[in-house]
């Protein structure tokens, strides 16, 4: 019997499906707003300048291609700790040790995988979400509950979140963009946080926060304080870090796994967990790019090289956002808000046949919940794509 063949047709993913519409439009002058990936002002994503240093680095000096283990390059795991958690206390005073995983997404996948083995039952996400977050609830037969993440005005539903954490019953976790939030650009505050820090620490709930855009925000430390602030108020958490944005390398697939724990001797019984789940989901994660990102970190003028790099990404993006936001009320829209929120995206709220528009008429692409990368606009084409905003709006 053709036991493959009992498999039911998936759903294609809609932002591949994007990038081959955009292909194959002719015009000269589209734009694309859908990937979501950095690009600069010609529309590139190039690699880092201090990536490829660290790779010919590498190159040269790397005698051994042997088996590291499931937690992968520690150099490297390690070397990022001052930058997540600050230089002051990087594992605060040895509750928190980490691992490579393959990506944001590889630290993701684990970290739900170990919380469900630890009991959690159910993690609580803001909506909308990147959509993975909840694919592998799905995958992993773990409940998601979801509570509005941001009102219509562009800023944080607090009240949302405060009834999202009031309502929390044991065996919940809580899933929390540490910045640059993915689809909706809105950021939690400081003082959001510090409520929020506190909220979770008196409910007792696990706090799970993704940290995938560090520094694409408002700065590397800036970036971190909620993260700080949540680590500092709790006994446990878990942090997904991915590097592929920040050291643009994507397809790399760079990311790390920390565990907070309660308590400094937990956590080698914990790591072993997470160690287990990895030997089962991917054995060991790939080591080529952590090891660019250990040597950059190793390095200080390196280091210098990548910041610099990072802020003329972050000055570029924030540049865009500053232009949108100027242009104000346009059509039926405001793009005023964009201006105060973070990364690489926002969301503007059209309709779907003004997305379709976008398309048809415009040659501008984006997903159909009205998510754009900004970092898709440039001075070349801003003023075209707030034309076309104005016309499919009005
Ligand atoms: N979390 C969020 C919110 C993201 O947007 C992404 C990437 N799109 C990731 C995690 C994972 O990133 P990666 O697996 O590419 O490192």
């Amino acid at each position: 019997p053709a036991m493959l063949n009992n498999l039911q047709q998936q759903p294609a993913d809609a932002l591949l499906a994007l990038i081959k519409l955009h292909n194959s439009d002719p015009r000269a002058d589209k734009i694309d707003l859908g990937v979501g990936v950095y690009r600069t002002g010609d529309g590139e994503t190039p690699v880092f300048g201090a990536i490829k240093a660290a790779e010919k680095k590498l190159v040269e000096t790397q005698d051994s291609k042997a088996y590291l283990g499931p937690e992968g390059d520690m150099g490297f795991v390690e070397a990022l700790m001052p930058y997540v958690f600050g230089q002051a206390n990087p594992t605060q005073d040895g509750r928190i040790e980490g691992m490579q995983t393959p990506g944001g997404t590889g630290s993701l996948r684990l970290a739900i995988a170990m919380a469900k083995r630890a009991g959690v039952t159910r993690l609580i996400v803001g909506k909308p979400s990147w959509p993975n977050h909840n694919q592998i609830c799905a995958d992993l037969g773990l409940e998601v509950f979801e509570f509005g993440h941001a009102n219509a005005d562009g800023k944080t539903d607090m009240d949302a979140v405060r009834g999202a954490i009031a309502q929390a019953q044991p065996g919940d976790a809580i899933l929390l963009h540490g910045c640059c939030h993915n689809p909706t650009g809105i950021d939690y505050s400081n003082a959001e946080w510090d409520e929020i820090a506190g909220l979770i620490a008196d409910k007792g709930i696990l706090p799970i926060i993704d940290l995938a855009y560090q520094g694409l925000g408002n700065g590397m430390e800036e970036d971190a304080y909620g993260l700080r602030r949540v680590i500092a108020s709790v006994p446990e958490a878990i942090v997904c870090y991915s590097c592929d944005k920040n050291f643009g390398l994507y397809r790399d697939r760079v990311g790390a796994l920390y565990v907070l724990a309660a308590e400094k001797d937990g956590l080698p019984k914990i790591m072993s967990n997470a160690h287990a789940l990895a030997r089962a989901n991917w054995s060991q994660p790939p080591d080529h790019g952590g090891a660019a990102v250990r040597l950059i970190l190793e390095d200080e003028a390196l280091t210098k090289q990548w910041l610099a790099e990072l802020d003329d990404m972050r000055d570029r993006m924030r540049l865009m956002r500053e232009k949108l936001a100027a242009a104000g009320k346009t059509g039926g829209v405001d793009l005023t808000p964009i201006g105060g929120q973070n990364g690489l995206f926002s969301i503007i709220p059209f309709t779907p046949e003004q997305v379709q528009a976008m398309r048809d008429k415009h040659g501008v692409y984006f997903a159909g919940s009205g998510r754009i990368n900004v970092a898709g606009l440039t001075e070349g084409n801003i003023e075209k794509f707030i034309a076309a905003v104005a016309d499919v709006t009005a």
